[in-house]
């Protein structure tokens, strides 16, 4: 059972799968297997491609669904000739609320640093949307023995971008880079350390607020490990990634995670 009060979130990031064609047919199916699964104790959000955003839009709207719009991306500016880039007013037009930044795949094969972290994270809450802020070493640091301090480095960094008072518009996601898409989710204990050390940074940074900020873990989520991972007492939800494409597995995560947040007598 979860042990905290912060309401949970699982996130699915589509990546640069699924046309607008494809994602109406998953939205349809998740939409269907929601129905017969208690997930009210759970925000559900999805990060399909740009593409795919009006018509995802559509569907949550018309059928007045239980799940949140986000965008895997986004510029930290505002408009002009940034060919391929995309503003947050831009998706905020769209009925986006929350934007994935620093994804470790946008920090790896794009460039994205901590500065451009966090003057996207600006841009994003200067919109009114929500940044879900990415950070994760690679196989190499945590080998290196070196996590907690690249985790620190990359939650200030971020923050720098976060005003004081908008903590609660912010959720963090712990992602170690060596999980991602290979099937091998980090241990309770280890996702519990890192959730827990990004908290104790958060905490140094912002005091009492810390305690407010949904922390994510994501990395080989499954319907057999979403359970057991969010009981841990720092970690507040999923970001699912590959599970994420499948409206069976995808709805099996949330009905897990609802699971660990009802009260015993529910
Ligand atoms: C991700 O890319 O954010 C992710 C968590 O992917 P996967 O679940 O496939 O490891």
């Amino acid at each position: 059972m979860a042990t905290n009060s912060r309401r949970p979130i699982v996130a699915g990031n589509w990546k640069m799968n699924l046309d607008h064609v494809e994602a109406i047919h998953l939205v349809q199916q998740l939409a269907l297997g929601l129905r017969s699964i208690d997930h009210s104790r759970t925000d559900i959000q999805i990060y399909p491609p740009f593409t795919d955003l009006r018509s995802v839009e559509g569907i949550i709207g018309a059928d007045n669904l239980p799940i949140e719009l986000g965008a895997q991306h986004c510029s930290a500016l505002e408009s002009g000739a940034y060919t391929g880039e995309v503003s947050v007013s831009m998706l905020a037009r769209l009925s986006v609320t929350s934007v994935l930044v620093g994804h470790s795949e946008r920090r790896q094969l794009y460039g994205m640093t901590d500065e451009i972290v966090a003057a996207t994270s600006t841009s994003v809450l200067a919109g009114g949307l929500h940044p879900t802020i990415c950070v994760g070493e690679t196989e190499e640091e945590r080998e290196a023995g070196i996590t907690s301090e690249v985790l620190t480095r990359q939650v200030r960094g971020a923050l720098a971008g976060v005003p004081k008072g908008s903590e609660g518009s912010v959720v963090f996601a712990y992602e170690p880079v060596w999980a991602i898409g290979t099937g091998v989710a980090a241990t309770t204990q280890d996702a519990q350390g890192a959730c827990a050390h990004i908290r104790s940074v958060l905490t140094e940074e912002r005091g009492g607020a810390a305690s407010g900020i949904r922390i994510l873990y994501g990395g080989s989520a499954k319907p057999d490990n979403a359970g057991e991972l969010v009981a841990e007492k720092d970690v507040d939800g999923l970001l699912v990634g590959g599970a994420s494409l499948d409206a069976a597995s995808f709805a099996a995560i949330i009905e897990a995670v609802s699971a660990c947040y009802g009260s015993p007598s529910a």
